[in-house]
This record gives structure tokens, sequence and C-alpha cells, in this order.
């Protein structure tokens, strides 16, 4: 049997563990640290343009304390782009809060501007209250229509959560994804552009916001030597050995994205002129990290499915998966409102996430090209 080649696994760049034994060597084990706060430097060097980064634990928890930054409470209604990962939206249940769904547009699969108008205006007839926030998503690192979002956000003044989670690196219009709203988010899981093992950041968009998540993230412990907590906290903070592994990949942030973009480039290249492939180009001013490559397979042009690629390539040992199944669509999410048609429902039904590590070979590319093209060519 071949070896396994995977979707999207965790590439080290070699100077992870200098800072790791750095943090041994000086006993800052603990969840607090100099490599904290250089993974945060790092990360507000390189995001240049909003410069105030708070290291968590996760993704999820930077964009659960995003909610409480902006006062998201019990019975209050937030938008969230349907197509992603459930972690966008969990944190609006943690909250109390209702999610409210927005189906995608189809030139970079995200929020579309027109279900988001609705949305809002539907919200605040049918339910009295305007949407106190909107999660929007860079889904596989494609920034989403970041003008139109947030021209609709301002008219009718309501924050921006950038979920950023799958986008570092990407820019729209020149600028750093993670920078384009109120809030952004990272997260630094282990299938993700970058990893610490596990772990994210939350983007503020300024000094005294960035002290607040901190305050948050530790338990919310008042000044003083004994403990005092005058608010619920949350034991959401990064610790020095994770944020040492953070330090080691933001060297190598640049290269990985690059190799990435070729791992694109390749599939686009040999397979997108084929039919019934459909590949996502970039807009104008749009750059993205293409955290993962993702097909679509129109089946009456290509003459088999998504699912028939899929199943034929895990055959051969090779990783693959459908895009993100909608939420309005997870029996977890379905009695909460949604505004669109069936572009995401369709994306889900015929997209298909090819494999796109940083770490492919080109033995590795060869292979899975060939047992895709036996499927085509069956
Ligand atoms: C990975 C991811 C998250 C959550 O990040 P974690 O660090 O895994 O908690 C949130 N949103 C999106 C779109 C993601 O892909």
């Amino acid at each position: 049997m071949n070896s396994k080649i995977w979707l999207s696994s965790p590439h080290m760049g070699g100077h992870e563990q200098e800072f790791i034994k750095q943090a041994f060597d000086e006993n800052w084990v603990a969840p607090l640290g100099p490599n904290v706060n250089g993974f945060e430097g790092d990360l507000e060097k390189y995001l240049g343009d909003k410069k105030h980064v708070a290291a968590l634990s996760s993704g999820t928890a930077a964009i659960h304390l995003a909610l409480i930054m902006l006062g998201v409470s019990q019975g209050d209604f937030v938008i969230c782009q349907s197509m992603t990962f459930s972690a966008s939206a969990n944190p609006i249940v943690y909250q109390g809060a209702h999610p409210v769904f927005i189906d995608s547009e189809t030139r970079t699969w995200n929020m579309c501007p027109t279900d988001l108008v609705n949305a809002i205006e539907g919200t605040i007839t049918k339910h009295g209250v305007k949407p106190k926030a909107i999660i929007a998503v860079h889904l596989y690192g494609m920034p989403y229509l970041s003008d139109e979002i947030n021209a609709i956000a301002e008219k009718y003044d309501i924050p921006v959560i950038e979920d950023s989670a799958e986008a570092l690196g990407s820019k729209y219009n020149g600028q750093e994804c993670g920078t384009l709203a109120q809030f952004g988010i990272l997260s630094f899981n282990g299938n993700k552009i970058i990893t610490t093992s596990g772990g994210g950041a939350l983007v503020c968009p300024n000094e005294e916001i960035k002290k607040r998540t901190i305050f948050f993230a530790t338990q919310s412990r008042d000044a003083g030597v004994h403990y005092q907590h005058s608010e619920i906290g949350y034991n959401y903070r990064m610790s020095n050995i994770t944020a040492g592994i953070g330090r080691g990949q933001m060297m190598i942030l640049d290269k990985h994205v690059k190799l990435r973009r070729a791992n694109y480039e390749f599939y686009k290249e040999n397979l997108g002129h084929l039919p019934g492939f459909e590949f996502v180009d970039e807009l104008e001013g749009i750059y993205s990290n293409r955290w993962l490559t993702a097909v679509l397979i129109h089946p009456n042009e290509a003459g088999f499915t998504r699912e028939d690629l899929r199943l034929a390539l895990d055959k051969e040992n090779i990783e693959t998966r459908p895009l993100w199944k909608p939420m309005h669509m997870q029996p977890v999410f379905e009695k909460y409102d949604y505004y669109g048609t069936k572009v995401a429902e369709e994306l889900f039904e015929i997209g298909l996430c090819l494999p796109s590590g940083s770490n492919l070979t080109d033995e590795d590319r060869a292979r899975i090209l060939k047992a895709i093209l036996a499927v085509v060519n069956r």
C-alpha cells in the first residue's frame, strides 16, 4: 500500500524546537512567558496595519471572546456565514444568542451581500431587533467580498468579526486578512496554514481591548495579590510552549503560502481544462493563501460525481474531503433562521477539497494526478 497522502498536515520549519528548548531551559512552561509575547509581536508585525493581537488557546476561543467584547448576550441575534466550519457558529450559542445563517455567493463562495441585507432587514421585521454582530469567513483562504460586506455593516452600524482562521497570509487589496474588520480571528490548529498544535488569536482594534481580552482569557482576575473576581472569566490563554511553536512557524509562513499556491496552480493547470472541473479564481486585488485547493465536479459534464472521485482517491490512500456542510443543513442548527437560496447547498454537493499541504512532494502530486485522471478516463 502506498503511504497516506493527507488533506493538510502539520509542516514544521525547523526552528520550532529551539523556542521550546529555550522555554524549558528558562522554566517558562507556564501559560504565559516570553514566547507568548514574542508570538504576539511576530503576528502584529506581520499583520502590519492593526497591531493588537491576543494569543489564545484556539480560534474558537477567539470568536467567543470577540462576541463577549461586543456585548453579545442572551437572546441576541448574530449573523453568520452558513458555509463554514461549525466553530464559526458555536460561540454564538455559548452566549445564549441566536445564529442567523447566510448563503454564499459564487465568486468567492463566501457571505452573499444581498442575502446579508435581506437577513438584517428580515431580523428587524421578524424579531424587532437589529443583529448584534456579523461573522464572515474567508473560506479555504479566499477573502470574502470585504468592501461590500463592510459597506452594509457600516450602513446598519453592525460590527463585523472576520473569521480569518483559514486565511492567515491572504490579502484583500493589499491588506492582510485578519485586519479587515473590527475583530479578526486566527487559528493555529493542526491542519491550518501554520500550527502551534492547537491555538488561536484575536486581532483587536486597540490596545485597551487587547488587554481586556487577555483579562477575560485568564479567568478575569482583578488586580491584587489574592484571587478576586468581579466578572466571569475563561481559561483561554495560549501557553508559552505552544507559542514557541508559533514563533518558529512564523518564520516560514510566507514560504508555506507560496507552496500552497503552487499546489493550486498545479491542479488548475492539469485539471482546469477537463469537462466538468471548475476552480475558483482570484478576483482583481485578491491574494489567497490557498489553504486548501477545492474543485467543483459538475457531474453531467464530468460523467462522475465528486463522491465517485472521493471514493476512488480514498482507495489509493489519498485523503480528500467534501466542502464544509452548510450550518443551516446541520441537525444542531436547523431550527435557526436562514437567508439565501441553494448556492452553499450546491457547493457542498459538488465540491471536493484536494490534498493541499505545503509538505506535498512532486511525487505526491504526480500520484494524486494519476489517480484523478484514472477516474476521468474510466
Ligand atoms: C479552524 C476554524 C475555526 C476554529 O479554530 P480552532 O483553532 O480549531 O478552534 C474557526 N473557523 C474556521 C472557518 C475554521 O476553519
